[in-house]
Formats: structure tokens, C-alpha cells, sequence
């Protein structure tokens, strides 16, 4: 493994991430929401920023890059072109499924997960995968621009990564979820134990994100919908019926079908 991955604060709450090619005094950022944090930590590592990363148009997740842009002329805007045309800035790659990016000799590939937005992609680089608002800790994100069958299918690619991938999102949203999530799967033993850890985490003020796969897989209920334990807490029965029960216990209203 030579990448190494440092997740940034940014606004309220999203996160930010810089990656770094420890060998090349190389970065990347994906989503800064805001230039300020990620160019502070940019400076003191003394590093030179090659990709701006972006998962989808919003502007918590892009804010930053015309001012990053400003510092570093040679960094190159990735976004995917169903987004592309929505910014105020210019893209340097337009990424869509199955590309590949080169950063350091690294490969990060993309793939569309459109629903949050059409343009949504995620970025997989060695273990880790950076998520934007498709998949949260212990969540999914709102279906904006999307059908409940295209979220579905998202969360099946994405609950076939390999179960050590880590998952960078862009929101620090985990207690709030873990918490819906209880209220869905109350039987669910793993997931009270995260819940309690996560708390005592939150107090000690370290960062939830990101989290392991494997870890989602038994705790995210977005990743459980075939669950029968889940099922019958839910009164649901079948994989739609389940993820549109979640999404109005997490968001409090119906999903678009
Ligand atoms: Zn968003
Ligand atoms: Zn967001």
C-alpha cells in the first residue's frame, strides 16, 4: 500500500480528504467544500496538489475549488459530466463508469452511482473509497435525482467491494444514523455495540469516518435490506420495500419510486 489517507473537516459537517503519494511529495483532495482547512494541511505537509476530486456538483463538496485552483493552477478537476455542466469552475476530466485516473502510479477508478445526483460517482483508490452523499456511515444518502431501484442498485456494487475497503464519506452523519438505524433493527447485536462505540468516541471527539466495509455490512441497514431479521422489524417484505421503509424512518418522508 503506498497511499495514505487523511480526512479533513470542512463547514459544519462534511469531510474532505487528502490522499497523499508519500514517495512524490503528491496530493489529492476529494470534495473540498472549502479551501481554507484542506490548503492548511496542504502547506504544512509541503505537498503539491495534483487532482481535485469531486463526487457530485453540490456545493459542500466543491466550494473550495476555485480558490485551491488559484493556489495550485496545475491541479485537474474531476467530475462527472451529467454534473460537470452545473459548476461555476472548469473540469479538467470528465470521469464516468470504469475510467481510470493516474495519481502517482496509483490508479483511482470511478463509478456512477447516480440518485443523489445523476452525475454521483465514487472514487476507489487501492482500499479506500471516497462515497460523497451516495453511501454514509451507517446511511445512504437522499434520493434527489434519483429512483429508489437505481439507490438499490448502488448499494449492491457497492456491498461487493472487498470487506477491508474503507469508507470515505462526506458527511459526519454516523451517530445520527446509527441512531434511525437502531430504531429499524433493534435485534441487531452489532449494531447496539457500534452505537455505544461510537458515542464514546464522539466524546473523546475522534473522527467516526471512515469506517470499514465489513463494518457497514453488518450494521447499515441500507446494506441489510434482504435481511430477514431487518424484514420483520420493518413489517416489509422484499428488497424495495425495505430501502423505501428506511429512507422515510431516516428522512421522514417517502422516497421517490
Ligand atoms: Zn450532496
Ligand atoms: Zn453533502
Amino acid at each position: 500500500m503506498t497511499l495514505s489517507v487523511e480526512p479533513i473537516r470542512t463547514l459544519t459537517n462534511n469531510y474532505a480528504f487528502l490522499l497523499t503519494c508519500p514517495a512524490a511529495n503528491r496530493a489529492a483532495v476529494v470534495d473540498p467544500g472549502q479551501a481554507q482547512p484542506v490548503l492548511a494541511a496542504l502547506k504544512a505537509a509541503k505537498l503539491q496538489l495534483e487532482h481535485i476530486l469531486l463526487t457530485h456538483h453540490h456545493p459542500d463538496h466543491c466550494g473550495g475549488t476555485l480558490e485551491l485552483k488559484q493556489h495550485f493552477p496545475g491541479a485537474r478537476v474531476s467530475l462527472h459530466p451529467a454534473d460537470a455542466g452545473r459548476v461555476d469552475f472548469p473540469v479538467d476530466h470528465q470521469v464516468r463508469e470504469g475510467m481510470k485516473l493516474d495519481f502517482g502510479g496509483v490508479a483511482i477508478e470511478i463509478m456512477h452511482l447516480p440518485c443523489h445526483t445523476r452525475g454521483c460517482v465514487a472514487y476507489r483508490a487501492e482500499t479506500f473509497l471516497f462515497t460523497g452523499d451516495t453511501l454514509f456511515t451507517a446511511g445512504c444518502g437522499k434520493f434527489f435525482e434519483g429512483t429508489t431501484a437505481e439507490m438499490q442498485n448502488n448499494l449492491e456494487r457497492l456491498k461487493k467491494l472487498a470487506p477491508e475497503t474503507m469508507i470515505c464519506c462526506g458527511h459526519e452523519y454516523t451517530l445520527e444514523n446509527l441512531a434511525c438505524a437502531a430504531l429499524a433493527d433493534p435485534g441487531n447485536q452489532a449494531l447496539a455495540a457500534r452505537l455505544d462505540e461510537a458515542r464514546q468516541r464522539a466524546a473523546e471527539n475522534r473522527f467516526l469516518v471512515p469506517a470499514r466495509l465489513e463494518l457497514e455490512l453488518a450494521t447499515n441497514p441500507f446494506l441489510r435490506l434482504d435481511d430477514p431479521g431487518l424484514q420483520k422489524s420493518l413489517g416489509t417484505s422484499g428488497e424495495p420495500a425495505t430501502l423505501a421503509a428506511l429512507y422515510r424512518i431516516y428522512y421522514q418522508q417517502n422516497p421517490p419510486a
